[in-house]
C-alpha cells in the first residue's frame, strides 16, 4: 500500500501554490550547526509564490524516486552517492549543517571511503551511530528528517522552559547559562527565547501533521497524516535510537524574525539541537559544549539587536558571513572565559573550539568564506585575551564597546598567520 502511494506521488509532481518562506526581506535566520559557521539563510516573507516550497517538494520527489528504485530491487547505492555529493545546499539548511549531513550519510554507506581526518573523534562517533543503518534508513534520514528543525523554528514555544536533551539532561545547564548571558551582555534580551530542537517531536503525530501541512501546501490531509505516521514509525526504530538519534537534531540556530510564518509567530529565539550536544558529550567535551554553542548563538542576537548585520548581497555575502561568524566566536569566547561569565578555563574552551570549527569541513569543496579554522581560533583567542585583560578590573565590557574593538582588530584576525 505504501508503495502505491509513493508511486502516485512520484507521478504527480506537485508544486505548492506557496504561501510561505519566500521573497526577500531583512528578516534573517542565522543558521548554524556544528561549526556554526554560516550563515544567513533566509526566511522570508509569507505570501508569494515560493521557490522554497518548490525545492522542498522536489526533494520529497527525489526521495520517492530513490525509494521506488530500491523497492523495485535495485540496491546499488552509486546513483544516490553521486546525487548526495553533487546536491547543492537546500535553502532550508545552512551549508555547514548540510555538509555534516552529507558526510554522515556517505559514511553510513561506506565509512572507509568517506571518513576524513579533521574531526576524528566526532567522525568515529557519528560513524558508530549509523553503523546499523540500511540504505533505506539512509534515504529516510537524508530526505525526511526535517521535522525537528521546523518544530524549533515555528511550533516550539519560546516562553516554555523547554526540555533539552533526550531526557532533559542539558536543561539546567542551558537555562543557567541563558540567564547568565542575558545578565552579562547589555542588550535588550528580554524577548529572546530558547527552544529545543529535538527528535522527540517524532513522538507527536499531531505536531508532525502540522509541520507537513505548513511545508507541503499541496499535500492532502490524508497525505500529511501518512507522512507524519511514517516518520513517527521509521525514526522510532532502534537504529534511530527511538526518536533520539543525534543526527536528527544536529544543529543550533539563532533566529530573529519579527513576524509570522504560516500563522506562527517566530520572534527572537535560539534553537538548541539535542544531537549536537549529545555528540560533544560523547567525545568528552560535554562540560563546555552546550554553553559554548549557546554563547555563540547569543552572539548572533547581539548582532541582531545592535544592528551589526549589514545588508547582504550576493557579492558581499561570503565576507559578511565570515565577519559575523568570527564576531560571534569572539563574543562567545569573551563570555565563556570571563570571571563574571561562564568562568571557563581557556584551555577547555580552546579544546572545544578546535572540534567545533572543523565539523563537516572535509570531503566537500568549500570557498572557506565562513572563516578558516585558524581565523576562527584567532577570533576566539582574541575574545579570550580581551576577557583576560578586562576582567582584572572586574568589569564586563559593553557589547558595543566590544564590537568596536573587534572591528578595529578584524584585519589582524583574518590575516593572522602565526596566531595559533
Ligand atoms: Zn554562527
Amino acid at each position: 500500500m505504501k508503495f502505491t502511494f509513493f508511486k502516485k506521488l512520484a507521478i504527480v509532481m506537485i508544486v505548492g501554490a506557496g504561501y510561505l518562506f519566500t521573497g526577500c526581506s531583512n528578516d534573517t535566520f542565522t543558521e548554524e550547526t556544528t561549526t556554526s559557521q554560516t550563515s544567513k539563510t533566509v526566511l522570508k516573507t509569507v505570501g508569494k509564490n515560493s521557490s522554497f516550497i518548490e525545492e522542498l517538494q522536489q526533494r520529497k520527489n527525489q526521495f520517492i524516486y530513490f525509494k521506488n528504485k530500491l523497492d523495485g530491487g535495485d540496491t546499488s547505492t552509486q546513483e544516490f552517492e553521486t546525487f548526495v555529493k553533487n546536491e547543492a545546499t537546500p535553502k532550508f539548511i545552512n551549508e555547514t549543517a548540510f555538509k555534516l549531513v552529507k558526510k554522515a550519510v556517505l559514511m553510513a554507506i561506506d565509512p572507509d571511503v568517506y571518513a576524513c581526518g579533521e574531526t576524528p573523534e566526532l567522525d568515529a562517533y557519528l560513524s558508530a551511530s549509523t553503523a546499523d543503518w540500511t540504505f533505506i534508513d539512509v534515504l529516510y534520514y537524508y530526505f525526511l528528517s526535517y521535522h525537528p528543525t521546523y518544530d524549533a523554528y515555528l511550533l516550539a514555544d519560546p516562553n516554555d522552559r523547554g526540555i533539552f536533551g533526550p531526557n532533559g539532561e542539558y536543561t539546567n545547564e542551558l537555562q543557567r547559562n541563558f540567564k547568565s548571558l542575558k545578565r552579562f551582555w547589555d542588550i535588550n534580551s528580554g524577548n529572546i527565547g530558547m527552544v529545543p530542537m529535538t527528535g522527540r517531536v517524532y513522538r507527536d503525530i499531531e505536531r508532525l501533521i502540522t509541520i507537513e501541512r505548513i511545508l507541503y501546501p499541496s499535500q492532502t490531509e490524508e497525505e500529511n497524516r501518512y507522512f507524519a505516521e511514517l516518520v513517527n514509525e521509521i525514526f522510532g526504530q532502534d537504529q534511530f535510537w527511538n526518536h533520539t538519534h543525534p543526527l536528527l537534531s544536529f544543529n543550533a540556530v539563532a533566529i530573529s524574525l519579527d513576524g509570522e510564518i504560516a500563522g506562527y509567530y517566530v520572534g527572537d529565539r535560539i534553537a538548541m539541537g539535542d544531537g549536537i550536544m549529545m555528540a560533544y558529550e560523547a567525545i568528552g567535551l560535554g562540560d563546555t559544549g552546550p554553553s559554548a554553542i549557546l554563547a555563540h548563538e547569543f552572539g548572533h542576537h547581539i548582532q541582531y539587536d545592535n544592528g551589526y548585520f549589514n545588508e547582504v548581497t550576493p557579492e558581499n555575502e561570503p565576507e559578511e558571513t565570515r565577519r559575523t561568524e568570527l564576531m560571534a566566536d569572539a563574543f562567545s569566547a569573551y563570555y565563556l572565559t570571563h570571571k563574571r561569565g561562564a568562568t571557563m578555563n581557556w584551555w577547555k574552551v580552546n579544546q572545544f573550539m578546535n572540534v567545533f570549527y572543523n565539523i563537516g569541513d572535509c570531503s566537500f569543496t568549500s570557498p572557506g568564506h565562513h572563516g578558516t579554522h585558524a581565523q576562527r581560533m584567532a577570533a576566539a583567542q582574541w575574545g579570550y585575551n580581551v576577557a583576560n585583560n578586562h576582567q582584572k578590573k572586574g568589569k564586563i565590557m559593553g557589547a558595543h564597546e566590544f564590537y568596536l574593538l573587534f572591528e578595529a582588530e578584524y584585519d589582524g584576525i583574518i590575516n593572522c598567520t602565526d596566531c595559533l
